[in-house]
């Protein structure tokens, strides 16, 4: 009984860890059955794997890789636009 519960959150995490890749299908062939296979069964994972999928979505459309690179981004474009309205008559 308790092996079963180890395996099954092994799985769990493994799922976890490779939820990325799953998404962005870099997973061969055996590996994403294995995966589905485990999400049809454990409902937490599911709704972890849509969550992700969602934020990937997300990211994707705004198209931003990093959070540190959006400050950095906004950052400079703020102190361009301050000095290009600061030389404006
Ligand atoms: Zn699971």
């Amino acid at each position: 009984m308790i092996k079963t519960r180890i395996l099954e959150m092994l799985r769990c995490r493994e799922v976890a860890e490779r939820a990325d890749r799953l998404i962005d299908g870099e997973l061969g062939h055996w590996e994403r059955l294995n995966m589905k296979l485990h999400l049809v069964m454990c409902r937490g994972c599911r709704a972890f794997i849509q969550q992700m999928r969602a934020t990937q979505k997300l990211t994707r459309e705004a198209d931003v890789p990093d959070d540190t690179v959006i400050g950095d981004d906004i950052m400079a474009a703020l102190a361009q636009r301050r000095a290009k309205f600061g030389k404006r008559p």
